[in-house]
């Protein structure tokens, strides 16, 4: 592993509009706990990481900080307003984490799933090869379509993988990144790097490392927590 430690950044700053709820997804209560505070509990249980930033919206970050105040959640550094996208959310993040960290770590708080060894390993891998991710191995056969549906591929399931977070990155190059291909979007961290030319590899995880985004998936929450 590494004797530097990393910091990490909990992205919670999404609308969730595919949620179809008054609460916006990451604040919805499970056993009386927010759902944000699943992933924040088990970052924070985890030696590596030393500090925290959560990322939300402006106007949820008083809310935010008394809900870590009131559960007593470690580590957490800072809370900082997030961006229109997802990448803006995590380029106000990076920008604030200085430069004696070399590595960082990214995670959407909408899996709150996430297990301490699998952090442990992706971590491992990030530090190693500059950019690693959570990932499992497709069970579906996965099709391109076109606009109108029609299939315009079908591509060997054997490589294909459905990427999850965290995702651990080298903090300069996706500083970098995430100014130079601004115009871009990007849907993961991942990305941003393989923008910068940087040999990106998988970590395999769980599959019960889900992305709460429907309201099918609360159900699932439910019964699981
Ligand atoms: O929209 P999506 O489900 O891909 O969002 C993944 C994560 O990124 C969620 O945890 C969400 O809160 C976060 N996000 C963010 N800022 C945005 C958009 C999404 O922090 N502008």
């Amino acid at each position: 592993m590494t004797d530097k430690k990393i910091c990490a950044v909990l992205l919670a700053a999404g609308n969730g509009s595919r949620m179809k709820s008054d609460v916006k997804k990451q604040f919805i209560e499970i056993n009386e706990l927010p759902l944000f505070c699943y992933s924040a509990k088990v970052l924070s249980q985890i030696d590596e990481i030393d500090r925290i930033i959560l990322v939300t919206s402006t106007s949820d970050i008083a809310y935010v900080r008394e809900v870590i105040k009131r559960h007593n959640i470690q580590k957490i550094y800072d809370v900082v307003p997030g961006g229109d996208r997802r990448q803006d959310s995590v380029k106000n993040a990076v920008d604030t984490i200085p430069e004696y960290y070399e590595h960082v770590l990214i995670h959407d708080s909408a899996r709150p799933f996430v297990k301490k060894e699998d952090i442990l390993n992706v971590i491992r891998n990030g530090v190693e090869f500059n950019c690693s991710f959570l990932g499992v191995k497709v069970k579906d056969t996965i099709k391109s379509i076109d606009e109108k549906g029609f299939v315009t591929s079908t591509p060997d399931r054997d490589f294909l993988v459905s990427v999850q977070t965290p995702q651990v990155v080298k903090l300069d190059v996706i500083k970098k990144g995430l100014e130079q291909f601004h115009d871009k979007t990007f849907t993961d961290d991942a990305g941003v790097m393989e923008a910068m030319g940087v040999k990106t590899k998988i970590t395999f995880g769980s599959y019960s490392n889900i992305k709460i985004t429907t309201p099918d998936d609360l159900k699932y929450l439910k019964d699981l927590i």
